[in-house]
């Protein structure tokens, strides 16, 4: 049995994980680990299992009032989908983007997953690179796109492919999530799915599948054009990727008008490129929440200047949950 044991040296208490284990029917104890004091646990346990990081309670305070005062009215929210809305690991694996689970599964093929992990390969470590000038990343965003394009297309997409990504892919929405959905619905507050999906068909499908293909939600991604068998003929330009968000007008979208005096926003994504999302739009308060799943040491920093408030840990979406609640 493992436990944690207390022990006072010079009238400090301090603290022990200590195991009994029966020796020729004696118990004997061993010390597995040394903890330290009780504030020395807390700070560990703190920095790793912290959900929460508010980059300026006192800015975030502010903002989060005037959208109080403002109400429902006045509100709409924009969001990432993949490995926003859906959780990025599931029992300790990385969690596949749409994409990658077509790639991965192999349900196109073994040639298309060969060529399309080529890419991946090459480009993704761009992607991800926070040295490299954003100018630089969407060059290469726009080719690694436009190249994979090219290959879904003379490798035979149809739609039936992305429906066995829908129905028989291992993705999961993060949690809270479906009554992140309602609430909106029920507060009829508008929400923009701005995905840069390599097949972002599959995303009103998700939606379908959970039952939450609501009116209030828009979705703004890569869409195919079908030939009459379901066969993928032409890609939708001009093609967003996870570098050009700010480029995509919303003004040329029909629910525009919807949103336009709507100019309270709440922001959610995971991608540094995800804070450009309401790029061009005149908002009066924005509150931008990310996501920081991955390489906590390394990004927390550049997350807290781009994010208001850091979600970590793959976290879940009851913090954004109690706050529309109190939107009226
Ligand atoms: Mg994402």
């Amino acid at each position: 049995m493992v436990f944690i044991r207390k022990k006072k040296v010079s009238g400090k208490i301090y603290y022990y994980l200590v195991e009994n284990k029966m020796v020729n029917g004696k118990v004997q104890q061993k010390v597995l680990m040394y903890l330290g004091t009780a504030q020395n646990l807390l700070n560990k346990l703190g920095s790793k299992n912290q959900e929460i990081v508010i980059s300026d309670l006192k800015y975030f305070e502010a903002k989060q009032d005037r959208i109080y005062k403002d109400g429902a009215k006045k509100f709409h929210v924009v969001a990432d989908f993949d490995k926003t809305l859906t959780k990025a690991f599931v029992n300790g694996e990385k969690m596949p983007s749409i994409i990658s689970e077509l790639r991965s599964r192999g349900f196109l093929g073994k040639e298309y997953s060969k060529k399309a992990q080529e890419l991946f390969d090459y480009y993704h470590k761009i992607e991800i690179d926070l040295k490299i000038p954003l100018e630089e990343k969407k060059e290469k965003m726009e080719e690694w796109w436009g190249k994979h394009y090219e290959i879904l297309i003379k490798m035979g997409l149809t739609k039936k492919h992305i429906k066995k990504v829908v129905d028989d892919g291992k993705i999961q929405f993060r949690k809270g999530v479906l009554e992140f959905l309602d609430l909106l619905h029920e507060k009829d507050i508008p929400l923009i799915i701005l995905s840069s999906s390599g097949i972002g068909d599959a995303i009103p499908m998700f939606l379908k599948k959970i039952n939450k293909n609501y009116k209030n939600i828009h979705v703004i991604s890569n869409f195919f054009k079908w030939n009459n068998k379901g066969k993928a003929i032409k890609i939708n330009e001009p093609v967003i990727h996870s570098m050009n968000k700010s480029e995509t007008s919303l003004e040329s979208f029909d629910f525009y008008k919807k949103i336009k005096y709507r100019q309270n926003v709440l922001l959610l994504g995971d991608g540094i490129g995800d804070v450009e999302m309401v790029k061009g739009f005149l908002y009066d308060a924005l509150i931008k929440i990310g996501f920081l799943n991955d390489n906590l040491d390394e990004n927390l920093q550049t997350y807290k200047e781009l994010f208001d408030i850091v979600i970590l840990n793959d976290g879940s979406f009851n913090f954004i949950n109690e706050f529309i609640k109190k939107i009226k």
